[in-house]
């Protein structure tokens, strides 16, 4: 059995037809044991393998040194972590930089001014984000981080490489966690929830060097402080056990295909997507060029009207979870791993069939 639609939403999204299919008999019977992956103890055997498995396959992905990073899987999703940087890392009085491309950055600068204060160092918040603001020319000497978002999910924005740094990077790669190559070691912390590119609603991946973990400014309660979930290999509180092992699957299918195609698939999708949204009369991309997402594609259609009628065109071709973010409206195609380049070619059709159709 597999999914019948072609599904484009932002998250929780797509996930590969085998790993759906590994997980829907591990919820049956995890491994042979004739007890269900929804049953299994955290502190089992079984389950450490899992945990492990997840953390290697973390490292082989990001080419980053163990000895100088921890893996941790976290609940409370993006919110906590805009919630858990400051709280760890912002003294009181003490001030750290963030870029605000879109509405998750500028939730999390929210969070940081509950500890201390958040110097915005570039906005693009007055042109509604349709570009990504400049990387900062001069970085204030006191910062005790750099906060930014890789890609904006709503926007439709993305920063393909991120220079370096004088101060630590922390960076939510929500939407966009290895669906590219990259400098991972220019990170000091990276945070991604697991719902758009590794896995199932629930769990939040993070990895945090241990140089940023002995820069904690507070003592914290244990479930809020990364040392704390760290040196219990975040095995505090019962985790997540389903959505860690589905992650663990993804992760899996993730290594097997490689880096390499895993990107190449998705500047094609998007390539493809893109070049559509260009040529097609009925469409238009808000976002800047320089800019564009190849994760989340936002397009709009500038005709009133037509934009609930192609959803419903759409629909009726299989095609879902295709319609933009509520506050910006329009159309944003979610392009993440696990779709596969004929899904969007399949989206390219109906786009071509609608023209012809449309007066
Ligand atoms: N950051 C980004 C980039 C996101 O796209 C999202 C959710 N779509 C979040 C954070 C928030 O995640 P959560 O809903 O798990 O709090």
């Amino acid at each position: 059995m597999s999914q019948s639609k072609i599904y484009f939403g932002a998250g929780p999204a797509a996930l590969p037809q085998s790993v759906l299919e590994e997980t829907a008999k591990a919820v049956l019977d995890f491994n042979g044991s004739g007890i269900s992956l929804l049953s299994i103890p955290h502190r089992d055997k079984a389950f450490q393998a899992i945990m492990d498995e997840c953390r290697d396959l973390v490292f082989q992905l990001s080419g980053l040194d163990p000895d100088d990073y921890e893996v941790l899987w976290l609940q409370g999703g993006g919110r906590q972590q805009f919630a858990m940087v400051p709280m760890n890392f912002l003294p009181e009085g003490g001030r750290a930089g963030y870029l605000d491309s879109g509405h998750w950055a500028h939730d999390a600068i929210a969070n940081a001014k509950y500890y201390g204060e958040a110097v915005v160092l570039g906005s693009t918040r007055n042109i509604n984000y349709t570009r990504l603001p400049e990387w900062p020319a001069h970085f204030p000497p006191d910062l005790h981080y750099l906060h930014l978002t890789t890609n904006n999910t709503i926007y439709g924005t993305q920063w393909p490489n991120v220079q370096g740094s004088p101060v630590p990077l922390v960076a939510d790669m929500s939407s966009d966690m290895f669906s590219m190559k990259r400098d991972y070691s220019r990170f000091d912390l990276i945070y991604a929830v697991a719902q758009k590119n590794l896995g199932p609603a629930g769990v939040t991946l993070v990895i945090v060097s241990k140089e940023m973990l002995d820069r904690t400014v507070r003592k914290l309660p244990d479930a809020f402080s990364y040392k704390a979930q760290a040196a219990a290999g975040s095995l505090l509180n019962t985790p997540p056990v389903s959505a860690i092992y589905t992650s663990m699957l993804v992760l899996r299918w993730i290594a097997a295909r490689g880096m390499d195609r895993i990107e190449a698939d998705n500047r094609e999708k998007a390539a493809t997507l893109y070049s559509e949204i260009e040529r097609n009369p009925l469409f238009d991309c808000p976002v800047e060029t320089g800019s564009r997402s190849l994760m989340n594609a936002v397009f709009t259609m500038p005709v009133q009207g037509q934009e609930a009628a192609f959803l419903k065109f759409a629909s009726e071709r299989g095609i879902e979870g295709i319609k933009g973010h509520r506050s910006v409206g329009g159309f944003r195609a979610s392009l993440y791993n696990a779709v596969r380049v004929e899904d969007v070619a399949a989206l390219v059709t109906a786009m071509r069939a609608f023209e012809e159709i449309a007066d």
